[in-house]
């Protein structure tokens, strides 16, 4: 019988933003592989004293396997920390499929990905009502090749919030994607270096034209979320789109509209009303 293995998301580096499931499961682990060069150190003050602690930063991935599935054989509970949320660039699959094939049982345990923590550091809305309902998740390609129709420029098309991970190092190839794409060198950007991390975390706000300058003064080159979106700045806006959701005149499952909307009335998509948003 062997232990289960647990990839816990450890969240984007402030040890509070684990969740309750990960800090309980870092605490019961009789061993812990964890990504040393992204994950606070402190995450792991959860662990008890007897429990083995290994930092993954010089493994190869066989190691990493070999390592988990041996440390599955003699605990119950064995957990592979990572960055932000395990199942985003986190090579998840890569490490559960050798578990798999050992017969070993596998547990995802969500975190707080770095694209939450970076919007949320800048306190800035990733989705806004009639600007834009859609976000993409995305890098730009460096020694990793992106799949056909996934390059910066075809996904930039759409307009919509782009939450680029990966890429801080590939500045010149972002810009030149987005003007590629048609977004106008007045475009507002922010780059959040180490969103979350105590006494570490760095917002640079541009534009197309000038991000990549105030990232290299700030000398920004690593651990950073690139978020383009027609939504940044909104906080500052004097006309905003309100949600439908908190309309007075809006009624949905629990709250009837206290006044009438002529907007609604006319609103070719009333059906939508019966909704939530
Ligand atoms: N699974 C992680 C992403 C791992 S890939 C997640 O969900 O966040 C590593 C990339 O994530 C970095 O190159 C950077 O783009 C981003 N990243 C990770 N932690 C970050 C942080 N605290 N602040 C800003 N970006 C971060």
């Amino acid at each position: 019988m062997s232990g289960t293995v647990w990839f816990v998301g450890a969240g984007p580096g402030d040890p509070d933003l684990i969740t309750v499931k990960g800090r309980d499961l870092v605490a019961r682990a009789g061993a812990i592989l964890y990504a040393g060069s992204l994950v606070s150190a402190a995450a792991l003050s959860w662990a008890a004293p007897d429990c083995v602690v290994a930092d993954s930063k010089d493994m190869t991935l066989e190691q990493m396997s070999d390592w988990l599935i041996a440390h599955a054989s003699r605990c119950d509970t064995v957990v592979r920390l990572q960055t932000g949320d395990p199942g985003l660039y986190g090579a998840l699959i890569e490490l559960v499929q050798p578990l798999d094939a050992a017969g070993v049982p596998v547990q995802v345990v969500p975190g707080v990905s770095s694209a939450m923590a970076s919007a949320a550091a800048a306190v800035e809305s990733l989705t806004l009502p009639e600007v834009t309902q859609t976000m993409i998740f995305t890098r730009v390609e460096g020694r990793t090749p992106m799949p056909d129709g996934e390059s910066l420029e075809e996904l930039a098309a759409h307009h919509c919030t782009l939450c680029i991970f990966l890429s801080i190092t590939l500045m010149g190839k972002v810009t030149a994607s987005l003007r590629a794409a048609g977004w106008s060198e007045d475009a507002p950007i922010v780059v959040v270096h180490k969103a979350s991390w105590p006494g570490e975390e760095k917002i640079v706000r541009g534009t197309l034209a000038t991000i990549q300058a105030l990232c290299r003064e700030a000398k920004i080159v690593s651990q950073s979320m690139i978020i383009a979106s027609p939504t940044l700045g909104a906080r500052h806006w004097t006309t905003l789109a309100k949600s439908k959701l908190y309309d007075a005149s809006f009624t949905h499952r629990f709250r009837r509209a206290s006044v009438p909307s002529a907007a609604l009335v006319a609103d070719p998509h009333a059906s939508s009303m019966k909704e939530l948003p």
